[in-house]
């Protein structure tokens, strides 16, 4: 993970590395010793993101930026507080400078600074050139940054970070969290299962082990964390996105199959991601078993075995008869040892999510596997564009928690969203900041879809398809209830084709709303509604900047509709006018009649003979048509905007006040001339 120097990146932000020093150990709970300490880069991304939030709402930004850029010398940083001690002076040397020449750049006395060498254990006189490494750290104690002049580049990455490092931040021992992959069948579930069971099941009081897409073992005192999801797929996803989790990959062979073209592909997403393999030649139980030529064809693809002069291990196993089982987890240990895996677990938490639903009744569910820091219920975290204040947390076993530390899985709740498995978290410091750098996120993905697409309607979806003008239908979708949305998110994903992908980039409950449209309108996507309604806002917006809303009332009408429209065939025969609307103001129950709605017409006009659905919230509860229509004591024709009317519903009484009666008819479509 590439990593940037605190001088850096203070000179990035243009706040002195005090101040950032002060900021991420206030805000992040990352303690680093000085400027020339080194963070890692998505660490340093995350506080840019929020230094910009706090710059924006300037009355809470304590971090007051420089007046001067840092290279200035000569200017001193106009900081309030301790000024004299902010002040940053960086010095460009060559590979070597005089004790003079340093000190007039520091502006020190040559005595102080003679001084400071002595207690640093290099005796020199003013004339002596010293290298850069005594440079850098003597002049560190004068408050001062030494970097080497014109070719930063050169001063070799290796030489910059690999060093003892004493500045980075401080780390202990954490669990390997490791992946299984190999081909199909060669029994990576079964192996999973096996352990699981083995180390779980007999420890654990009740032995339940819930399925939340990865667990932690306990081995001898050891923890190893197991990723759930077998296979280089979702391996390679997540690695595509910037998340590397897997620290030991478990290379499933069966022993009496061999290498087959998923093992050699694993081994390549493995070499790819630098992840060491331990070979587990499973099914040694069975007949045909031939762990040797499994190694020799191993060896043919570079993973040479151990025992033929390699460095994989090759651990031969049976997930049925749990032979070897034991051995293969010493091997992770041992593996794990030789990494040196650590982290900080007093720092704010950060991690990846591993997989996440929406459930009925908790709401979005998340597992997050726990990378750095501690995360601990009550943390507010921004997870991919999502974010919320964690409120209960669990572990594998479904026992409710208060914190994980580092390579641990626990299930979350209190998200505002479900983010997508391989999304990046973050602990920011409250919820508002979370949210505040949510919508910042959203925002840049709204501009940048906006960037790449043209708009898009259901009716002109295959021209433009054909035109190669989108290679991708945005969908939002509302719906009456949440399970239908996640029903309809799934059966509209599976009609992507090879030349356009379908994707729900929205789903909700509730009317749609001009913030719908908003979204609709910067993604270029269409919105879909299941017995919900726009309300009259969202009408005009997505009639101004022609967003195409299309609403149903079954799934398989819209599922329908938009295999039609991918291939061209979308030729709808009748459409849907809205006529006007009208707000239920007071309710009147009349014994022989029924219940009376007394309204106000508040756009277009109400008829006599129009259908209606009644709106509550955005939701359509019923559909039917008029029975009576009436101005004062008379029946009407039609009642137009501005004027308040008295109506009743056929077949439904049970109209409440603040509903919305929606009147609507259908046309006829004249077919276009071909
Ligand atoms: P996956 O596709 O790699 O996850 O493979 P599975 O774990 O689903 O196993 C595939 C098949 O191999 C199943 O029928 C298992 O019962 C069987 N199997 C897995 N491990 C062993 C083993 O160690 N010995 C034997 N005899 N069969 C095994």
């Amino acid at each position: 993970m590439s990593k940037i120097r605190i001088y850096e990146l203070a000179k990035e932000i243009n706040i002195s590395s005090k101040e950032l020093i002060k900021m991420l150990g206030e805000e992040f709970n990352i303690i680093v010793k000085n400027h020339m300490s080194v963070i890692e880069e998505e660490d340093a991304e995350l506080l840019k993101e929020f230094f910009e939030e706090k710059d924006k709402d300037n009355e809470e930004n304590n971090y007051e930026k420089k007046e001067v850029k840092p290279k200035d010398k000569k200017n001193k940083s106009k900081n309030k507080e301790d000024d004299d001690e902010d002040e940053e002076v960086i010095i460009e040397i060559e590979d070597t400078i005089t004790v003079k020449e340093l000190s007039e750049k520091m502006k020190k006395p040559t005595t102080e600074v003679i001084k400071q060498l002595i207690f640093m254990g290099v005796m020199a006189g003013i004339n002596q050139e010293i290298d850069f490494k005594t440079a850098e750290k003597l002049a560190e104690k004068f408050n001062c940054i030494v970097i080497k002049k014109e070719d930063n580049s050169a001063v070799a990455e290796d030489e910059l970070y690999n060093e003892e490092d004493e500045q980075d931040e401080k780390g202990v021992k954490r669990p390997p969290v490791v992946t299984v992959m190999g081909h199909v069948d060669h029994g990576k579930t079964s192996i999973l299962d096996a352990i699981r069971k083995e180390k779980v099941t007999a420890t654990e009081a009740g032995g339940i082990t819930q399925h939340i897409g990865a667990y932690t073992v306990d081995i001898n005192g050891e923890k190893v964390t197991f990723l759930d999801t077998p296979g280089h797929e979702a391996f390679t996803s997540m690695r595509s996105r910037g998340a590397q989790i897997t620290d030991i990959v478990i290379l499933v062979v069966a022993a009496d199959d061999g290498v087959m073209p998923q093992t050699e592909e694993a081994i390549s997403h493995c070499k790819a991601a630098n992840v060491p393999i331990i070979v587990a030649i499973n099914k040694i139980d069975r007949p045909g078993a031939n762990p040797d030529r499994v190694k020799q064809e191993l060896a043919e693809r570079d993973v040479v075995p151990e025992e033929w002069g390699g460095n994989v291990i090759c651990v031969p196993v049976s997930a049925h008869t749990k032979e070897g089982l034991d051995s293969l987890l010493e091997m992770i240990i041992l593996t794990a040892e030789i990494q040196e895996l650590k982290a900080n677990p007093d720092r704010n938490s950060k991690g990846t999510v591993i997989e996440a639903k929406l459930d009925k009744r908790r709401g979005p569910v998340a597992t997050l596997l726990v990378q750095n820091g501690t995360l601990n219920v009550g943390d507010s975290v921004i997870v991919g564009s999502t974010y919320g204040r964690i409120r209960a947390m669990f572990d594998d076993k479904g026992k409710k928690i208060k914190s994980a530390g580092p390579s641990i899985p626990v299930e979350i709740l209190g998200l505002s969203e479900v983010p997508a498995a391989g999304d990046r978290f973050h602990v920011v410091k409250d919820e508002k900041t979370a949210r505040e750098m949510a919508d910042k996120r959203k925002e840049k993905i709204r501009t940048e879809y906006l960037q790449s697409t043209h708009k898009v309607s259901l009716e002109d979806l295959y021209s433009q398809i054909k035109e190669g003008k989108i290679k991708e239908l945005g969908i939002i979708v509302k719906a009456d209830v949440q399970g239908t949305v996640e029903a309809i998110r799934q059966s509209f994903e599976k009609l992507s084709s090879e030349e356009v992908k379908v994707r729900v980039i929205h789903g909700a409950v509730g009317a749609i709303t001009e913030t719908d449209v908003m979204l609709a309108n910067a993604s270029n996507a269409i919105i879909i509604g299941f017995n919900v309604r726009p309300d009259t806002n969202a009408n005009m917006l997505a009639e101004k900047e022609e967003v195409d809303i299309k609403t149903y009332r079954v799934i398989y009408d819209a599922i329908e509709d938009i295999k039609d429209a991918m291939v061209g065939m979308l030729e709808p025969d009748y459409k849907e006018v809205v006529l006007g609307r009208a707000e239920i103001r007071q309710i009147y129950k009349i014994s022989s009649v029924g219940t009376i709605a007394g309204c106000y017409v508040q756009n277009g006009k109400i008829t006599r003979n129009s259908q209606v659905r009644v709106i509550r919230d955005g939701i359509v509860i019923f559909e039917s048509e008029l029975a009576s229509l009436k101005r004062f004591k008379d029946d009407a024709k039609e009642v137009a905007t501005g004027f308040e009317c008295g109506l009743s519903i056929e077949k439904f009484n049970d109209i409440k006040e603040g509903d919305i009666i929606e009147a609507y008819e259908i046309q006829e479509i004249k077919k276009k001339e071909i």
